[in-house]
């Protein structure tokens, strides 16, 4: 029997390319190419509360990150190790190229995401095991962060995005409708650190002089985030 494309979290015997990987190809190369499209109102709204530079860190990183793709990326046996070792080499890039708090804020969330998708069980539904990889996200960034919500960080987006994904996959497995409610809600929840007073991170030196702007690590996240929903959807 044919395997259905909408349970892309079975473990595939063979090595290279498996539908989750492309996926995962997908969305690294769109959110490349609209990280870049979006870096000057990035960095603007790092000029207003910080320090200029999360548009350029940002481009940078995912620039490197296509250069890897393009390069070839590591074998692995099975989709999910395969899935793993390239959200783990995204981490490393990140990690090595962004700089800035957000290099190894985003590449420990990659490197932590790879770990839940190495750690997943072979035949879970994609969409469970993508949200295993967000929680991990959320959790190592919160950890290096030593941050949670409400600081006016990229937390804002991701942890509300994290737990609309959960309720959505509660009540359908369908992995479109999960991409989809964790995008809307990393979108709300960017948009919602305009009136917070920042706590962490460079913009807590202007305390409430941050108020009235967009956390720009959060407004990069949400932008990660809806271009992983467009590439399920097929946008
Ligand atoms: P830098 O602040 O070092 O110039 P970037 O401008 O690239 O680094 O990234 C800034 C973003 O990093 C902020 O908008 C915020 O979302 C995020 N950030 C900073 N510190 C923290 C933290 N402790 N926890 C979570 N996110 C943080
Ligand atoms: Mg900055």
């Amino acid at each position: 029997m044919a395997m259905s494309p909408s349970r892309l979290g079975v473990d595939a015997p063979s090595r290279g390319t498996t539908p989750m990987i492309d996926m995962i190809d997908a969305w690294l190369r769109l959110a490349a190419t609209r990280i870049h499209d979006a870096a000057p109102t990035l960095t603007a709204l790092d000029q207003a509360i910080g320090d200029g530079d999360h548009g350029t860190n940002m481009d940078r990183g995912f620039a490197a990150i296509v250069a890897a793709l393009d390069a070839g990326l590591p074998e692995a046996d099975g989709e999910l190790a395969l899935a793993a070792a390239r959200l783990r080499t995204v981490g490393r890039t990140l990690i090595s190229t962004v700089g800035g708090a957000a290099g190894p804020l985003y590449g420990t969330a990659f490197l932590r995401a790879g770990g839940a998708f190495a750690a997943a069980v072979p035949g879970a539904p994609s969409s469970a095991v993508l949200l295993d990889g967000l929680d991990a996200a959320v959790g190592g960034i919160q950890a290096l962060g030593k941050s949670t919500t409400g600081e006016k960080t990229m937390l804002d987006a991701l942890v509300p995005a994290a737990a609309a994904g959960r309720e959505r996959l509660a009540a359908s497995g369908d992995t479109a409708e999960v991409v989809i409610a964790i995008a809307d809600a990393a979108a709300a929840g960017a948009t919602s650190t305009i009136p917070m007073i920042a706590t962490k991170g460079r913009a807590s030196y202007l305390g409430e002089r941050s108020v009235g702007h967009e956390d720009p690590g959060a407004a990069s996240s949400a932008l990660l985030l809806r271009a992983l929903a467009d590439v399920v959807a097929g946008r």
